[in-house]
């Protein structure tokens, strides 16, 4: 079934894209495990190469279970097109790059993912190509910044760690009024809870890793935008090597089956989670989008849909009693990345943001007692019994 504007985002992520396999109705996809395809004479092989017929040539440039992944991914998010990489640092660095050239100039928020942060600078320090980095929490502020070189505004919303938020709309119209290109990274919101397309976002980009395969198997990213963008920016993920290996894209296309069922309970897990810890008299904070107590709930209701799985919270004390409460946990894990259906997570300021200096870390709300969590899809009760045991040691 190919895309529908009528079908529901459960409906969408089940169905899109999925067609019983031809050879033996085989309703889960086969995985097409090749490099390679046949392509039956030179007439067929002139209008693949020279008038861009479609059909395959070769797995780097495109590969029919990638293509299943990138019509769902297309779908769910409301893009004309997708593209899916070999991770989402492969997503944002191809889309970067397509939209820039020299001397060009971007904005982009101050709280970022680390390594697109490190990228932003590389590109200045190498490639004489300049990010003006705003306040997050003040978009309004870019315009300010706003020059006839600027070419690119990049916003990622909820932050990391500390689920800061930007105003997405306000960023879009600032844009479109100086005739700038908006780049969202979504990984933390998903396209379930937030839909940048729908708000005038040019291209989003997303970890793929994260919520939309949905089980720490693969890594991957994607792009979604207009047909014509998503085609420059496959020819970039050709000259980078960056495609996505069948295996992967098959793991992510199933993945993307359940994701609107995953998303709902890790919205509801976390939202309880949130309000548990917010009372607990072992804890100072806790910072959730989707509490009344966070700075910008009002922002987080008018443009999320859930308020995602991902939360912070500080430990009362210090490195000492966050290392208590890891020692007791049982289901929850120590450990990196977010959006899979185990609950997990881990401590920034050693992990994730372990190389910033002191001084950012200040800047950025990183402290020793920060824990970061990235909720699963288990009963709530027994994260409940989990987090509880674990802080009576603390
Ligand atoms: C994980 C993550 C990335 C990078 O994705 P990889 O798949 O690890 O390359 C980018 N942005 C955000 C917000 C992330 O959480």
């Amino acid at each position: 079934m190919t895309r529908d504007e009528k079908l529901g985002p459960s409906t969408s992520c089940v169905h899109v894209g999925s067609e019983p396999d031809p050879a033996h109705g085989a309703i889960a996809p086969p995985i097409y495990q090749t490099t390679t395809y046949a392509i039956p004479n030179v007439g067929e092989l002139i209008a693949r190469y020279r008038q861009r017929k479609p059909g395959f040539t070769y797995t780097s440039t495109g590969n029919p279970t990638q293509r299943l992944a990138e019509i769902k991914i297309a779908a769910v998010e409301g893009g004309e097109d997708a593209a899916v990489f070999s991770a989402g640092m492969a997503a944002i660095t191809a889309t970067i790059t397509t939209l820039l050239g020299q001397g060009d100039e971007v904005l982009a928020q101050g709280d970022l993912y680390g390594e697109t942060f490190h990228f932003f600078h590389m590109l200045q320090e190498k490639m004489g190509v300049k990010t003006h980095f705003f306040d997050t929490a003040n978009v309004a502020k870019v315009e300010s910044l706003i020059n006839d070189r600027t070419r690119l505004l990049y916003l990622e919303t909820p932050t990391n760690p500390t689920l800061k938020l930007v105003d997405i709309a306000k960023g879009v119209k600032i844009a479109k009024k100086h005739g700038i290109t908006t780049v969202l990274d979504n990984t933390f919101a998903s396209p379930m809870n937030q839909r940048g397309l729908a708000m005038g976002v040019d291209v989003v980009v997303e970890s793929a890793t994260k919520s939309m395969s949905g089980h720490h198997q693969a890594v991957c990213g994607v792009a979604v935008s207009t047909a014509e963008r998503i085609r420059k920016i496959k020819s970039m993920r050709g000259q980078y090597g960056q495609t996505l290996d069948p295996f992967a894209a098959w793991l992510l296309a199933m993945g993307m089956q359940t994701m609107a069922l995953r998303v709902e309970r890790q919205n509801s897990n976390a939202l309880s989670l949130a309000k548990l810890l917010e009372g607990h008299p072992k804890i100072r904070r806790v910072h959730y989008p989707g509490l009344e107590s966070h700075q910008q709930h009002a922002l987080a209701k008018r443009q999320m849909k859930g308020y995602g799985g991902l939360l912070a919270f500080e430990v009362k004390g210090g490195l000492d009693e966050v290392t208590r409460m890891f020692d007791h946990l049982k289901l929850v894990k120590l450990a990196t990345s977010l959006g899979g259906v185990d609950t997990i997570a881990t401590i920034p300021t050693i992990s994730t943001h372990g190389s910033l200096s002191p001084e950012e870390k200040v800047k950025m709300g990183i402290t020793d007692s920060l824990v970061r969590a990235s909720v699963g899809i288990e009963d709530f009760e027994d994260l409940k019994r989990d987090f509880e045991e674990a802080l009576s040691f603390v």
